[in-house]
């Protein structure tokens, strides 16, 4: 038994019932997969992820990476070694491949729900792993010669680095100081010290090759002025063997709080011997190069976030139906009362719910925004482009890091807190997930800078185009009457939400509107930047799982069908803890429990779900109705903060801080 606890029947749900993506396997540029690979291949994915790759994931905190600073070398633990070996060697790496470059052309949406897997299990792994989804944009921006590179780097597994920050500059990206000086020979050499560079340097591949951004000399200044370059630990030779060692080293490991076997070091380009790099594309288009890296790494994060926030919860799950803890609320005052598991107090009902309702909820976050990458992708693979669902697309991704991050930090807090002080020791896991969550709030851009451009680059810049569109199909959502009715005041809520991010916005362009005339009005926007992206995820993650609830009572009503016995308890134990959620919850979860308990009945004629799939939906079910009900009213307070926010706190003197 390893820490990990997957939730495939969950992805599954969400690809195969929610999503439908089995419409796009068997036809290009999916031809050669159909629904039943992709389901062996998560499945397979799932073995290899709850058992080799999670393995390693305590040893890896206990025993971090160890740097040699005379021989500015980085050795990992062998136990994580071998984890990462093993999910090298089953080549799951190709998924991200396009077939010319020796891969599969998986659907987006398959490949992160793979990825969850991963990241659930020993995140680091995704990530030291990350060569083949680096290859393929150097692939796709390289000159021919970097396109061979890229393929002797998947064939190799040489690991990659994105290399953008220094020690002053860290969000503001653009105040990099690190300098490109052409050669003769049309080669660059790199000169700086970048910091906190994922994957920097460690033994575990031969070669390590880093996509840098510097300034070439007589650059301007800003983002703009920066040129991405290829910039391998070892030159590479005509053939793919290794040359020279490059003037790359690392000169420090840093010491973290979490996420400790992922190696973060510092880099120093250029000091005693030249580093030698390429002009990635032989063009100055480094950000916008960079960028492609940067979706990429956003997105990765965001399902690690909720990855994590999964697992968290299902070992708080298991703890809450084993400890015996305290008697029921309702014979409070009868000292003879039999002792229950904690599962039956409200408050930790109240937790479990609320972490399973964002778990559930964000991973539908991730793969519906895989869905725009499905779209694109087989717009690009049919030569055209589809706009739409790159607009939409870039407008979660700050929300799925974002979002993602925030939530599943706060979340893990709670699955922690159902274990009570056992969850403070490191005899579970949960210690460990929320130092190794904490920092997706801050790479790849701080919650702050993903509120940013969510709101000047996703909506401003597109005229708030794929916002409306977003909100278009929620409302249609709530508009509609599926369900008979039963969806009713879940429907009515997510209507209410969605009225109060679009006054979000509103207000916010006013306060814009007004910045023209008047500049710190801007600081108006910049004081809740961060509140409207954690109020449109929320809002969307609500609007999912109202869907998925949809999906859940047609899926009982289908098993349901001339039986209705309502005996849930039909359906064995975990149906009946379950049930026993739905109960807590009224009217449209009570509904939908008894719905189940026929459906309960049904099933043995195997005309429908069956025991645990009952539990499954009862739990869609009561998780819409739940968040719903207790997460979404909060949005009128947000709205009515930003309706009512004034430039006081910029004018306050940092003193009275
Ligand atoms: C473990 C780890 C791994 C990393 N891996 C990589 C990597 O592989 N490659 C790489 O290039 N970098 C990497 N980073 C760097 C990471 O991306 C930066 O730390 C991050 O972008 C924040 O920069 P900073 O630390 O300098 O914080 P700062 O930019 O100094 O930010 C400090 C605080 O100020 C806020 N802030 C800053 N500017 C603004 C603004 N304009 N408006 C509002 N708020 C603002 C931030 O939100 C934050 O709360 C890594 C960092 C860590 C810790």
């Amino acid at each position: 038994m390893t820490h990990y606890k997957s939730n495939l029947r969950d992805i599954e749900f969400n690809l195969f019932e929610l999503l439908n993506r089995q419409e796009l396997l068997g036809s290009a540029p999916h031809a050669e997969l159909d629904v039943e690979t992709a389901r062996g291949m998560l499945d397979e994915v799932n073995r290899l992820a709850s058992g080799p790759l999670a393995e390693s994931f305590g040893d890896g905190d206990r025993h971090p990476p160890v740097f040699d600073p005379a021989t500015h070398s980085v050795h990992l633990p062998e136990s994580f070694a071998r984890s990462f070996r093993a999910f090298m060697d089953a080549e799951w790496f190709r998924l991200e491949l396009p077939p010319e470059l020796g891969g599969l052309a998986a659907p987006r949406s398959l490949i992160w729900g793979v990825a969850e897997l991963v990241l659930g299990a020993n995140p680091a792994i995704w990530m030291y792993a990350s060569g083949a989804a680096f290859a393929r944009a150097l692939w796709e921006l390289g000159t021919q010669e970097q396109r061979r590179f890229a393929e002797f780097a998947v064939e190799r597994r040489w690991t990659p680095t994105m290399v953008l920050t220094e020690a002053d500059a860290g969000s503001d990206v653009g105040a990099g100081r690190t300098r490109a000086v052409e050669q003769p020979d049309g080669t660059w050499h790199i000169e700086g010290v970048k910091r906190f560079i994922t994957g920097g340097e460690h033994d575990l591949a031969e070669n390590i090759f880093h996509l840098v951004l510097a300034r070439p000399e007589g650059a301007g200044p800003g983002t703009k002025g920066l040129s991405m370059f290829l910039v391998p630990k070892f030159l590479v030779n005509s053939d793919g063997s290794l040359g020279e060692r490059n003037g790359v080293y690392a000169t420090n490991v840093e010491h973290k709080m979490g996420l400790k076997v992922s190696a973060t070091c510092e880099l120093t380009f250029g000091a005693g011997r030249p580093a030698v790099g390429t002009l990635v594309g032989g063009v100055h288009d480094g950000i916008r190069q960079m960028f492609m890296i940067i979706e990429h790494a956003r997105m990765m994060v965001g399902t690690k976030a909720i990855a994590t926030l999964s697992t968290g919860y299902l070992n708080a799950l298991e703890y809450a139906k084993t400890r015996v803890q305290g008697g029921e609320l309702a014979a409070m005052s009868d000292k003879t009362a039999p002792r229950v598991a904690i599962i039956h107090h409200p408050d930790v009902r109240r937790m479990l719910m609320l972490q399973k309702a964002y778990a559930e909820g964000m991973r539908a976050l991730v793969l519906y925004t895989a869905t725009f990458q499905d779209a694109a992708q087989l717009a690009a693979a049919a030569g055209t482009a589809d706009e739409r669902a790159a607009a939409v697309n870039d407008l979660l991704l700050p929300v799925v890091k974002g979002l993602g991050s925030e939530r599943a930090y706060e979340m893990l807090t709670l699955s922690l807190q159902t274990l009570g002080g056992s969850g403070y020791l490191q005899d579970y896991p949960i210690e460990q997930y929320i130092r190794d969550a904490k920092i997706d709030s801050l790479y790849e851009g701080t919650t702050a800078i993903q509120g940013l451009d969510l709101y000047f680059r996703k909506i401003v810049r597109n005229k708030g185009a794929a916002l409306a569109y977003l909100l278009g199909e929620i409302m249609q959502t709530a508009r509609t009457e599926h369900g008979n009715g039963r969806l009713k005041e879940e429907r009515a809520a997510l209507a209410r939400a969605a009225d109060n991010v679009e006054a979000m916005v509103t207000a916010m362009h006013g306060y814009l509107g007004e910045s023209l005339e008047r500049p710190a009005e801007i600081d108006r926007v910049g004081l809740n930047t961060t509140r409207l992206l954690l109020a449109l995820g929320d809002l969307v993650v609500g609007w999912l799982l109202v869907r998925q609830a949809e999906v859940a009572m047609r899926a009982l009503d289908a098993g349901a069908t001339g039986t209705g016995s309502g005996a849930a308890g039909a359906a064995g134990g975990a149906a009946g803890a379950a049930s026993g959620a739905a109960g807590a919850a009224s009217g449209a979860a009570g509904a939908a429990s008894g719905a189940a308990g026929a459906a309960s009945g049904a099933a043995g004629s195997g005309s429908g779900a069956t025991g645990d799939d009952i539990a499954f939906y009862q739990g869609k079910v009561a998780a819409a109705r739940f968040f719903t009900e207790t997460v979404l009213p909060r949005l009128a307070a947000d709205r009515e903060v930003v309706e009512t926010t004034s430039t006081d706190l910029m004018d306050l003197p940092e003193a009275a801080f």
